[in-house]
């Protein structure tokens, strides 16, 4: 059967980890957004145009070669046929991707790109801000992840020095505040959980009682 699950949240929720374990385990597939929206970025970053100039920010990503997979085991993310997977997860794009998502024509675009890589029927796990709100309000399940600042930057961090690169707690903890801020604020699509979604607060959870949950409401 037809199965959509929509995975919302601010950073540092564990989503992705959530959203790609759960796609495994329900041998679904799986489609970060957010890595769409760094790619996009990264394309703008690389032309030398500011984020926030957003009709500099339209005309260079009209045109966005990006490919995407959706198999769960293994994200590969391309830009212009070049690996852009770890690129896209600096704190330069990171920096950047906000300014970039708020503009609506660069939403327009991966929405429609993301629904149509979530339409191949079966199971399919999206991962982002606006899925159950935007992408698939119509999702069979929707899920918004929530979890304190300090605990969100916290976990940033350690992920972050896991895949070794340089993270300094405060630092982290500023910059998704700002993230937050910018991401719940914006005209286009700002985060906040669907009507319809069931809210998990992480804070206090394991990753495995979280995956517990999102398995149970999957299969439920
Ligand atoms: O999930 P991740 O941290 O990789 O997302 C990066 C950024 O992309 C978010 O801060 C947000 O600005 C944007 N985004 C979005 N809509 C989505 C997914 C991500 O606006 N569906």
């Amino acid at each position: 059967p037809r199965r959509r699950i929509a995975i919302d949240g601010p950073a540092g929720t564990g989503k992705s980890t959530l959203a790609r374990t759960l796609a495994e385990r329900l041998g679904g597939a799986y489609l970060d957004t957010g890595a769409m929206y760094r790619v996009a970025t990264l394309q703008v970053l690389r032309a030398g145009i500011d984020p926030e100039d957003a009709a500099a920010v339209i005309a260079t990503s009209a045109d966005l070669p990006m490919e995407i997979g959706t198999d769960a085991g293994s994200e590969r993310i391309l830009l212009a046929g070049e690996d852009v997977s770890d690129e896209i997860r600096t704190a330069r794009v990171t920096a950047g991707v906000s300014a970039v998502s708020a503009v609506p024509e660069v939403r327009a675009n991966l929405v429609g790109l993301q629904r149509r890589l979530a339409s191949g029927g079966g199971t399919v796990v999206l991962e982002g801000r606006d899925i159950g709100t935007v992408v698939l309000p119509d999702a069979e399940v929707k899920v918004y992840l929530t979890a304190s600042p300090e605990i969100r930057a916290r976990r940033r961090t350690e992920q972050d020095r896991a895949a070794g690169r340089d993270a300094d707690y405060d630092e982290v903890l500023a910059a998704v505040i700002e993230r937050d801020r910018k991401d719940s604020t914006r005209a286009a699509s700002p985060l906040r959980p669907a009507e319809d979604a069931i809210v998990i607060d992480t804070s206090d959870l394991t990753l495995d009682e979280v995956l517990d949950r999102l398995v149970a409401l999957a299969e439920g």
